[in-house]
């Protein structure tokens, strides 16, 4: 049988409960009784591309040479908040990230996650799941990226600037 995705954790592995909720959740950076925005307020990795409407970043701390993440210009939360052309030309940059990704070779697919919990400023995560590497297919891939030792901050902003020049 082919090799599926699992998880990067020996077994067994306990299920636990769900803790108390918090209601109302703390506030994220960016939004009103939170932190400053690090986007807005330039605390992020500066900038290996950008256009009039987006900036593309390195992670810091990462184990994935070429994983990207790309912010709105406009300090907007989610999908539902971007202005209606922005948020159109979200696909056009999205194909172009990724075909970028993917002309680095050794490259399966790019997986994108906006996950929005951290900070209030628009941003989506791509992720290049490593060629041949099917266990960390969907859902595996942010588990395997955490696990994996990293890499420099150095070698994740020469690979993000590959990508960028690929752009
Ligand atoms: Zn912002």
């Amino acid at each position: 049988m082919q090799q599926t995705m699992t998880l990067p954790y020996r077994e067994p592995l306990v299920p636990r409960e769900p803790g108390e909720r918090q209601i109302p959740e703390p506030p994220r950076r960016g939004e009103e009784g939170g932190p400053p925005c690090g986007i807005c307020t330039g605390a992020a990795t500066s900038a290996v591309w950008s256009d009039e409407n987006w900036t593309l970043h390195p992670p810091v701390g990462g184990s994935l040479p070429g994983c990207v993440w790309l912010a709105s210009r406009v300090h907007a939360d989610s999908f539902s908040d971007l202005p209606d052309d922005v948020a159109a030309d979200f696909g056009r940059v999205a194909a172009r990230v990724e075909r970028a990704i993917l002309a680095q070779g050794d490259v399966a697919r790019v997986h994108l996650y906006r996950w929005g919990d951290g900070g209030a400023h628009f941003h989506v995560w791509f992720l290049p799941r490593p060629l041949g590497m099917v266990e960390a297919s969907g859902m595996m891939l942010p588990l395997w990226e955490d696990v994996l030792p990293n890499v420099s901050d150095e070698e994740l902003r020469t690979a993000a600037e590959a990508v960028a020049a690929a752009m």
